[in-house]
């Protein structure tokens, strides 16, 4: 038998010996069964899954509640939402209290810090050391971890890197006496033991550009630890989400081999075992010591953020990172513990879990390795599991404490992260101290029981409860469950960012290459060139386009006319087939494409990429709901008659796209058109031809029949007004400016002569959107959720954020984190990894601009501006932030599309709705807020096409976001939605009488059916 099939008796007997001493420490604080606040929560959030949520919810906003009465009301909104017999009971007690508002909101205050309380070591340093000294005292050790808010800028990343360096000077200074009373042994890290996140150390982590990340957080990490070698103290990287996991390893390596530390054995990082790649990556760290012959400590956890990689990962269709069975986790724990402690050579373990199981495996397993208990170490989170910790201690195995230390504000995010541990279904603490399962069951072998049930499995049932929304979700319609969207490039791979690299190298080889028209298959060429410049560089041409002459507009559509008549009549499917292979084909030269959109358009990576995966998107969604409408609709059941509604393809189309999502858009509108059985004229913006020239050629390569579509290159005044006002024109689908496109409405409500359909025009133009953050808001959440909203794409989006109302007091929290998380952002060439900001589209777009910040200047205080590198020669515009703005003002009224956002302040959520909605567009508004009512309130009167809460208002996904708005914004369409393809078609009924002489089949039909 093997050694591991060996140890399940001495699992068995070691996990019972704990058990056994912890039941008998009686004067333990247990976290189940008694009944102070924190122990009924956990009761009652076990028995109701929506109470859970929405308790936690409120635990989550409670410090940053400023007066009672918010405490109080915020509490039974969140209650209302929950009508179980707990919120009941707790409402009454609520309504009796809430007579004296301050009373109830003290009360209600003490117990949750008292709840947070049993979880955080102090507020600070001085105020932790007591609970440090009881841990000491009591045998065991600690490592200090410093609860904060998120890092949105360089300032606060320095103050963390301060922090840090202060903490490790006072506990060495503090801690002398008790290494001199109790002398540490030579085999065990040394007392003053931090704990580190490196998220803390970066203001703007790119997952693109690891390099410039790392040399960032060196700058900051490195003077820590060295102060920590002169202290003989200890570093430990924790592990954050996954996206951080590649950049945490890495930077491990960079600096344990720091000269300076690359004999110092006192570092530490930690593996996640919940990821599935976590064995083969404790493999490589390994082979990285062996070659160094290096020593450091892994922290082998499970993991803390299971929930977030499921939802992160599902939201942009990744392959879910993390197992998703607990025993899978549990297994792999295991794997890796007995690898780890096969290289004890290399690598101290500690075993951070509160799981007797997984406690018992490591030990038992260390033992038949000859390994003694001072070998290795186990870890526990500050109140978690003290009956373990004590029980172990006595055992003669050493303990360590992780303890936070930290304000109440950033201490909820941990405190929630806690309570959700302690209340999970499949949490091995609530399993013994909540849900009494049985010692036996608890310490059964998670490998043998995967390798029982065959495989991975599948999670309990009542898992389902704790994911319930809140709000009641209507379902999705068929087509759009069976659509996956395409997922985003994930730039923290390597060989991602390699792909990406080779495709700018070799697209800027193919720059200045000139770029014909295309009509009914042949190329057009003109004499009269426009040169398609990079915004960024404008000395770079990326390409020589041939403009269209009046003569090429007559022979486009003739051409798309002429073949109309067959591509009509093609079958739906194959025109959906089609439309497929053009998706493929899009997929396959998905990195040259957005190559090319960094070079043209000035987009970042993530920006571009994000652009070629939404025109992916449009070609499947639409392929999708083509063929739920050729299905033909009946549109009612009656005897005698058959009425089947179809749809008929409206005609030749004029495709007039923008530059801002140069092929998502055109891409969306086109085959929209195409799939529904009409033939087009593209006429794509002219700052964006050549990735439009890219376009047509993937067309033609997925075989388009010649004709079908057609490409025009030219400017809008003349080849786009041309196209509008020719009577052969069916329709019109345009976005772009209000302006453009409110003369196009106008010129194609002109009839003429003839022509034999009245135009329709598929119109969506700009915006000037409101985002409203309620005094209540999560800053952290906020602050980013505006920067990505107000300056992504450098605010070239019609989605993009342009009005920020703040309400009360918040106004003074927020303006300095977001001036901060603004300085944070990198402006620079668009092919740089790293870059946030990059140049906005032409010289035009640029004076623009520059005169409504001039004109800002003038009327408005300028609360931020950033600085464009003297080196960058291209049309850059830093982003502006403006506050104490006049909401009737043009700044505050007229579209800019730039990266200027205005800052308006409201007494109250009425008068941020009134300035929110007073704005002659309508398309996307935004609430950051945790109060359930306002959130409601927000939902109903805030009048926008696309309402977003809690998070950016831009970014819009097909299928999941249709997207477009009213007023001025446009026509009311909503693209990436399955109303979309109507405006693309006749919708026509033809109803045919059944009934023969007083001989209805169907009736026929039913009474054989009730006979038979
Ligand atoms: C001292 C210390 C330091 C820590 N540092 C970090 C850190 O830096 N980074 C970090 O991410 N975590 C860290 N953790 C781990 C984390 O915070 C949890 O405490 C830990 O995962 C709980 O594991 P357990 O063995 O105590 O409990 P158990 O109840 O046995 O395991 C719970 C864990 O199982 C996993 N799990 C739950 N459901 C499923 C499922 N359906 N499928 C697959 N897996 C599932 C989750 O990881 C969950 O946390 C640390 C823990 C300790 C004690």
């Amino acid at each position: 038998m093997s050694k591991v099939a060996n140890i399940q008796a001495d699992v068995e007997q070691l996990g019972r010996q704990i058990f056994d001493l912890a039941d008998k420490a009686s004067n333990s604080r247990s976290l189940f069964g008694k009944k102070d606040l924190y122990s009924r929560l956990m009761e009652w959030s076990m028995q109701d899954p929506l109470f859970k949520t929405q308790m936690f919810r409120f635990v989550d906003v409670l410090p940053n509640l400023r007066s009672a009465d918010e405490v109080v009301s915020h509490l039974s909104e969140y209650l209302n939402d929950t009508k179980t017999p707990v919120s009941t009971f707790l409402q009454g007690a609520l309504r009796i209290g809430s007579f004296i508002p301050p009373v109830s909101a003290a009360i209600i205050r003490k117990n949750i810090v008292a709840m947070a309380n049993i979880f955080i070591t102090g507020a600070d340093n001085k105020s932790a050391l007591r609970n440090l000294r009881k841990i000491s005292k009591e045998g065991a050790r600690f490592t200090i971890d410093i609860l904060g808010e998120a890092v949105v800028g360089e300032r606060e990343a320095d103050d963390y890197a301060r922090r840090y360096r202060s903490l490790l000077d006072f506990l060495a200074e503090h801690t002398q006496s008790w290494q001199a009373s109790t002398p540490i042994p030579a085999n065990e890290p040394p007392l003053v033991n931090i704990s580190i996140k490196i998220s803390a150390l970066c203001a703007r982590i790119h997952s693109s550009d690891p390099e410039t990340n790392i040399a960032a957080i060196l700058s900051r990490l490195k003077p820590i630890a060295l102060r920590a070698k002169e202290l003989g103290a200890f570093i430990n990287l924790d592990m954050e989400s996954y996206g951080l996991k590649e950049l945490t390893l890495e930077l491990f390596k960079r600096l344990a081999e720091e000269p300076q530390l690359s004999d110092y054995p006192h570092l530490g990082f930690v593996i996640q075992a919940y990821l599935r790649d976590s064995y083969r990556d404790t493999e490589k760290m390994l082979k990285w010591a062996q070659q160094r012959n290096r020593q450091f400590t892994i922290r082998l956890v499970k993991g803390a953020y299971w929930d977030f990689e499921k939802v992160f990962a599902a939201q942009r269709t990744w392959e879910v990172p993390v197992y998703t069975s607990k025993i899978e986790t549990d297994a792999n724990y295991e794997r890796i513990t007995r690898l780890i402690l096969e290289n004890r050579k290399y690598v101290y373990p500690a075993f951070a879990s509160h799981n007797v199981r997984t406690i018992s495996c490591a030990a038992a397993y260390a033992r038949t390795l000859g390994l003694e208990p001072g070998d290795y170490e186990f870890q526990m989170l500050y109140g978690m599991a003290t009956a373990i910790r004590r029980a172990l201690l006595s055992l003669g195995y050493r303990v360590r404490e992780y303890c936070p230390i930290g304000e109440l504000v950033p201490g909820m995010a941990y405190l929630v992260r806690r309570l959700l541990e302690n209340t999970s279904n499949e949490g091995f603490l609530r399993a013994r101290f909540g849900a009494n399962t049985s010692i036996t069951e608890l310490l059964r072998d998670p490998a043998s029981q995967l390798t029982a049930k065959g495989g991975p499995l599948i999670p309990p049932a009542d898992n389902a409860a704790t994911t319930k929304s809140v709000h009641p979700r209507p379902t999705p319609s068929d087509s759009v469950a069976s659509f996956t969207n395409e997922p985003p490039a994930d730039f923290t791979s390597s060989s991602v960012r390699k792909k990406m690299v080779l495709a700018l190298q070799s697209i800027r080889s193919k720059f200045g290459r000139s770029y014909p028209c295309m009509i009914a298959g042949r190329p057009r060429i003109s004499r009269d060139l426009l040169r398609s410049q990079n915004p960024a560089r404008p000395e770079e041409i990326v390409g020589l386009i041939s403009t269209a002459a009046p003569g090429d507009v007559v022979d486009a559509v003739a051409a798309a006319k002429r073949s109309f008549a067959n591509w009509s009549k093609t079958v739906a499917e194959g025109r959906c087939h089609l439309i497929e292979r053009l998706a493929a084909k899009l997929r396959q030269n998905r990195f040259d494409l957005a190559a090319w959109e960094v070079f043209e358009a000035g987009k970042n990576w993530s920006e571009a990429d994000a652009d070629v995966c939404e025109a992916i998107d449009f070609c499947v969604f639409y392929a999708h709901e083509m063929r739920r409408l050729s299905k033909g609709r009946l549109t009612q059941e009656t005897a005698g008659e058959v009425s089947i509604e179809s749809y008929l393809p409206r005609g030749v189309g004029a495709i007039i796209a923008p530059w801002n999502f140069p092929l998502a858009i055109l891409c969306g509108m086109t085959v929209a058109a195409l799939v529904t059985g009409n033939t087009v004229i593209i006429k794509p913006a002219e700052q964006s031809s050549v990735i439009a020239a890219q376009f047509m050629n993937l067309m033609q390569e997925s075989g388009l029949p010649d004709g079908v579509a057609n490409l025009l290159f030219g400017n809008g005044e003349t080849v786009g007004s041309l196209l509008v006002v020719h009577p052969d024109i069916d329709f019109v689908a345009f976005t772009g400016s209000r302006q453009v496109g409110t003369e196009i409405w106008q010129m194609a409500g002109v009839t003429h002569p003839n022509q034999r359909n009245l135009k329709k025009v598929v119109c969506e133009m700009g915006g000037k959107n409101a985002m409203i953050i309620d005094t209540d808001a999560d800053l952290d959440e906020a602050v980013l959720g505006i920067i990505q909203s107000a300056f992504g794409y450098q605010g070239q989006k019609c989605s993009a954020l342009s009005r920020l109302i703040t309400i009360g007091e918040i106004h003074e929290e927020l303006v300095p984190r977001l001036t901060e998380a603004a300085a944070a952002l990198n402006i620079g060439l668009p092919e740089h990894p790293s870059t946030d900001i990059g140049p906005v589209i032409d010289q035009a777009a640029f004076r623009k601009i520059q005169s409504y910040i001039e004109n800002g200047k003038r009327e408005h205080t300028l609360s931020y501006q950033g600085h464009i590198p003297s080196e960058l020669r291209g049309f850059f515009v830093p982003p502006t932030i403006f506050t104490d703005v006049d909401p009737a003002s043009r700044l505050a009224q007229e579209e800019i599309f730039g990266p200027v956002l205005s800052v308006h302040r409201a007494e109250d959520l009425d008068k941020a709705l009134k300035i929110a909605n007073d704005s002659p567009f309508a398309l996307t508004g935004g609430l950051y807020s945790r109060s359930p009512r306002n959130i409601a309130r927000v939902r109903s009167e805030f009048l926008v096409g696309n309402l977003y809460i809690n998070r950016p208002i831009t970014g819009a996904i097909v299928g999941r976001h249709p997207f477009g708005g009213f007023k001025m914004s446009g026509s009311g369409t909503k693209a990436g939605g399955h109303d979309y393809l109507l405006h693309f078609t006749f919708p026509r009924v033809v109803t045919e009488n059944t009934l023969r002489r007083g001989f209805a089949p169907e009736i026929q039909r039913q009474s054989s059916a009730d006979r038979g």
